[in-house]
């Protein structure tokens, strides 16, 4: 049987270079062939310039590059975010979103088909776990992004991604931590790490792994809830980490990196927006260096609850500012009309 070729977006610079001197090859070559895909964003072999024809037979008879076809996408009518449902090679599809914000555009992808995890009020959890995405298809959905917004006219550039799409990236942690060293590599698409946020609904065993090999990019922990019971009730996965042991990770996070955390709060009218949970949450996280994301439930099949109004989240911002020292943001409703904002991502399968 032939070997199944190698996804050209699953390497790391590194590996690359060993690839192309494996074959006998001068690693000025990979340098090329890496400046070809990640700074030309060439989606096929067609668009490499400066690669011998020797080196361009090889690649061609053992490697591919796995750009994801695109299904289907919208753009919505806020101007500022256009969404993409990407086909996968299996027939699974997931869902990537680009963002643009006054002066920065941002890539949100995805590291699972579906997810395992279950909370509530979110489609993807709604729709359940369909397959782990590989470092490739992480790394082929934000070079989509890049490409889409470099040939838009303004050519700008990617800086900033999210792992905030369909899926738990700490429930998938070596393919997106790898996929997130590709993205930084400087002589590719270079993100700083400054720029990457990973967010989790709290797998308290990645947390402390990312603290302990000094991960450098951000963290973001879904909390929603200040005690376990009403935790539990939104996001099943606390009764496998309760509160009082992710706080522990979260605590151990800060103190080992010497770095902010962020924790996410999805404010659900009536359910988690009262004062008496705003100085709950103050409490909890009182004394780490962290910063509060207050998101209005956006709308999804599964769950009934309504958003907090504006004057409710702004109370609860209050709270957190002026008892507790702690800052926050209430997230723009973007994309709600083409379900692209937080926990509205579900790919319908083929
Ligand atoms: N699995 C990760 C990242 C994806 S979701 C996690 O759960 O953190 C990104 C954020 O959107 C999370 O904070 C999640 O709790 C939140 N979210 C999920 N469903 C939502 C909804 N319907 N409205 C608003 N936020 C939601
Ligand atoms: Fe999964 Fe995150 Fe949705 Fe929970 S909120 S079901 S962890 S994607």
């Amino acid at each position: 049987m032939e070997p199944a070729p190698i996804d050209l977006y699953s390497l790391t610079r590194a590996e690359l270079t060993a690839l192309v001197e494996s074959w006998g090859f001068s690693p000025v070559h990979a340098a090329r062939l890496w400046k070809n895909l990640y700074l030309g964003l060439a989606g096929s072999p067609g668009a490499f310039h400066e690669i011998p024809v020797r080196v361009r037979a090889r690649l061609a008879a053992e490697t591919r590059i796995g750009v994801l076809p695109v299904g289907r996408e919208m753009e919505s009518t806020d101007g500022h975010t256009r969404k993409y449902l990407l086909d996968l090679a299996d027939g699974e599809r997931i869902e990537a979103v680009l963002m643009r914000f006054t002066g920065r555009v941002t890539a949100c992808v995805s590291s699972q088909a579906g997810c395992a995890m279950g909370c509530v009020f979110c489609a993807t959890g709604q729709m359940g776990y369909r397959r782990q995405l590989s470092t490739a298809e992480i790394v082929s959905q934000v070079v989509h992004v890049a490409r889409e917004i470099h040939s838009a006219p303004g050519n700008r550039r990617l800086r900033n991604v999210v792992f905030m799409g369909m899926g738990e990236p700490l429930h998938n942690y070596d393919a997106v931590m790898k996929a997130s060293d590709i993205l930084r590599d400087p002589s590719g698409l270079g993100l700083s790490a400054e720029r990457i946020t990973l967010s989790t609904v709290g797998v308290v065993p990645g947390i402390r792994r990312m603290a302990d090999e000094a991960s450098p990019i951000h963290l973001a922990v879904s909390l929603h809830a200040a005690t376990q019971e009403e935790r539990a009730a939104l996001v099943p996965a606390a009764r496998k980490w309760p509160l009082d042991e992710l706080m522990d990770a979260c605590r151990h996070f800060c103190g080992t990196l010497g770095r902010r955390i962020f924790f996410e709060w999805t404010l659900i009218d009536g359910k988690n927006d009262t004062p008496a949970q705003a100085h709950a949450v103050g409490r909890l996280i009182r004394g780490l260096p962290a910063q509060v994301n207050l998101i209005p439930l956006n709308p999804t099949a599964g769950y009934a609850g309504a958003p907090s109004g504006s004057e409710a989240a702004r109370r609860f911002q209050r709270i957190l500012a002026d008892d507790y020292g702690l800052p926050s943001t209430i997230r723009l409703r973007r994309g709600i009309d083409i379900a692209a904002g937080c926990g509205q991502l579900a790919a319908p399968q083929s």
